[in-house]
């Protein structure tokens, strides 16, 4: 990431103004949507496994429930603020409305490091975040998911802790699960999914083939290491040329085997020192002259100070707000074309939101439908998206507001909240 801090949520908030004015949104609707309507933070005593008690800080933020109950992940983040959570829970409202599910945005965090914690300290953690923030939760209330630095394995305990303080099962509180306790198939690799499906139609929209495009891939978590291998599945695009995760890149200019970096980072927990590679900085993979360029790390990677030197033709965001407002302008007006974070990762809260459907009617898809489901729902939004920009002659975030704020602020107004 660079110096340059943007305020998260600040930034939420600019890009909402922006499309309140072009839609002509009236000043009670906008106000309303520029705030979350609920949020609550708690402090979460856990014993520790040398026997002290340590009190992390977590929240809950449930920003517009008009369209249907919230949803949105749980970061665990030693950086995690409540501006932070704020802005990815806009973010989620904008993503879901976007993709046309039934669902409004949330989103959870807890400020930890858990690469410094063990497994027993992370299921009490979780346990303890469920027994204060669970009364918020449910399935027709506000449904967890995971995010940075959580995993299956935590929601099957969240999930779990939920069970215990109800009394009942009831799954689809939580998705991102195991498939044993009642995940869908298709979800772990949705998110990339989802944004390579989105490349595929910006590919076609630019007269670009994506089997000869090279890409590159900043941040080598669970978006950025499907988005390697999906890229050639559905595409046939092999050219991964350079890879990075939080320690660092490597670069490839012939080419990486995205089967054997995933593999590699697997096994060794880094990207640095795969065979055959260079190393790079996060900065040099950001400004490398390729067509794809997958930012999948958090937030605020190019900004003002960078975006001159960026030169991919396509910007697959994969992570929430890794470009700033800023940044946005110039990329748009030197003709780059983002596909922009809640479109782009969409697939992850699409497919969550199969398996609560799954769940509530307890049975469960085969995989072909999940993914014919998902290509539907992101194919439509694409094509919303890339429609809106083309008649308002905007760029695509803008594009993408335009389409998500109308329908919430639809939403808000036939209920009658505005
Ligand atoms: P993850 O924890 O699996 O991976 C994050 C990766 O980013 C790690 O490899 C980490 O080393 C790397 N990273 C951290 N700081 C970095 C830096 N400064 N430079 C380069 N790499 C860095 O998380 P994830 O689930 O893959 O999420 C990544 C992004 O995608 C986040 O912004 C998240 O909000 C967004 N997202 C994820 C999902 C999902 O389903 N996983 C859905 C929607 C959005």
């Amino acid at each position: 990431m660079t110096t340059e801090k943007h305020n998260p949520f600040k930034m939420a908030q600019q890009q909402l103004d922006e499309a309140a004015k072009i839609l002509g949104l009236d000043a009670g609707t906008h106000a309303a949507l520029r705030e979350p309507v609920r949020e609550l933070q708690v402090s979460l005593p856990v014993r520790m496994d040398d026997g002290q008690v340590r009190v992390f800080k977590g929240f809950r933020v449930q920003y517009n429930d008009a369209r249907g109950p919230t949803k949105g992940g749980i970061r665990f983040h030693p950086d995690e603020t409540i501006d932070t959570v704020r802005a990815l829970a806009a973010w989620m409202t904008w993503k879901t409305a976007v993709v046309d599910v039934p669902l409004g945005g949330g989103k959870g965090g807890i400020i930890c490091n858990p690469k410094e914690m063990s497994p027993g300290e992370l299921e009490r953690l979780s346990r303890q975040y469920i027994r204060q923030v669970g009364r918020m939760l449910g399935i027709e209330k506000d449904c967890p998911a995971p995010d940075v630095y959580t995993t299956p394995q935590i929601m099957a305990w969240m999930m779990d802790e939920f069970y215990w303080q109800k009394g009942y099962n009831e799954p689809g509180v939580i998705t991102g699960k195991p498939l044993p306790v009642g995940g869908s198939k298709g979800r772990n690799d949705a998110t990339a999914r989802g944004g390579v499906y989105c490349v595929r139609e910006a590919a076609k929209v630019l007269n670009i083939d994506p089997k000869g495009a090279s890409f590159a891939i900043q941040g080598f978590g669970n978006a950025g290491q499907f988005a390697a291998t999906l890229m050639n599945e559905i595409l046939g695009a092999k050219k991964l040329i350079a890879v990075s995760d939080s320690r660092g890149g490597v670069m490839n200019r012939d080419g990486i085997d995205a089967e054997e970096m995933v593999r590699y980072k697997l096994e060794t927990g880094k990207v640095e020192g795969f065979p055959g590679t260079t190393p790079i900085t996060n900065e040099e993979l950001l400004t490398l002259d390729v067509d794809i360029l997958f930012p999948s790390a958090l937030e605020n990677s190019i900004t003002s100070k960078n975006v001159g030197d960026v030169k991919a033709k396509i910007i697959a965001e994969l992570a929430n707000g890794p470009t700033t407002p800023e940044a946005d302008e110039i990329l748009h007006k030197r003709g780059a074309y983002v596909i922009p974070d809640f479109l782009c990762n969409a697939g992850g809260v699409t497919v969550s939101y199969f398996e609560m459907v799954q769940n509530s009617y307890n049975f469960y898809w085969e995989l072909p439908l999940v993914h014919k489901r998902l290509d539907e729902k992101m194919t439509a939004a694409f094509h919303a998206v890339n429609n809106m920009r083309n008649s308002h002659k905007v760029h695509n975030r803008l594009a993408a507001y335009l389409v998500s704020v109308q329908r919430v602020a639809e939403a808000m107004k036939l209920r009658g909240w505005v």
